[in-house]
């Protein structure tokens, strides 16, 4: 595929990406929240997200600075690159629909929060990060550039290993038993595997 093509198909689910969260957020600020772990390292862990799937990928649309490390992909990988991008818009909207008002960018427990078990979540715990490792995974197949192509894998990778236990943690102390019997009957990011 023409690499025109493939970089405004990349543009274009990444404003459906953002497009998707604008609802929740509006609902997210009418919570009272009962139990705040936000902090600076999880602020700039975010950053690093949207670094790597964002800016990155701007500097090399806008400026011939990362040429350097273009390379080329067969039709194929484009294809699996447009599929597995609506794969991961799909999952990211249905898990933020399935946690509703739970729902929080940062990681907090609301006044009336209750444990999602349903829908997405019925058998894996991190729905909607594995939507973001499937944008990441889109943008590789999409983005025939060694930096702008892996950079959101990198942003996510930190991300997954600084935040996901102490997600864990926070519904383990919240949930006890509950979270503790969910956390037995599922997996993480990819079902009945991983
Ligand atoms: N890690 C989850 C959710 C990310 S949003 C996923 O990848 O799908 C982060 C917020 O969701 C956290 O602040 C936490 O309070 C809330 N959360 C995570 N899992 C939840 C669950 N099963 N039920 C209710 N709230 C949950």
């Amino acid at each position: 595929m023409n690499p025109s093509i493939s970089k405004i198909i990349f543009i274009l689910g990444i404003i459906f990406w953002l497009l998707i969260r604008i609802p929740y957020q509006q609902i997210q600020k009418q919570n009272t929240i009962v139990d705040d772990r936000k902090t600076v390292q999880g602020k700039v862990v975010r950053l690093v997200v949207l670094i790597g799937i964002l800016f990155v990928p701007l500097i090399y649309f806008v400026t011939p600075w990362l040429n350097k490390a273009n390379y080329g992909l067969p039709i194929w990988a484009n294809g699996l690159g447009i599929a597995t991008f609506a794969l991961s818009l799909w999952l990211f909207w249905r898990s933020h629909h399935d946690l509703g008002r739970n729902w929080s960018s940062t990681l907090q427990i609301r006044e009336g929060h209750t444990l999602t078990t349903n829908g997405v979540y019925q058998n894996i715990r991190h729905p909607m990060y594995a939507s973001v490792l499937l944008l990441c995974i889109a943008q590789a197949l999409l983005l025939p550039n060694w930096i702008a192509g892996l950079s959101g894998f990198i942003g996510f990778s930190i991300a997954y290993a600084t935040r996901v236990d102490q997600e864990e943690q926070m519904l383990l102390n919240n949930f006890g038993d509950q979270y503790e019997a969910y956390r037995q009957r599922t997996k993480r990011l990819v079902p009945y595997l991983f």
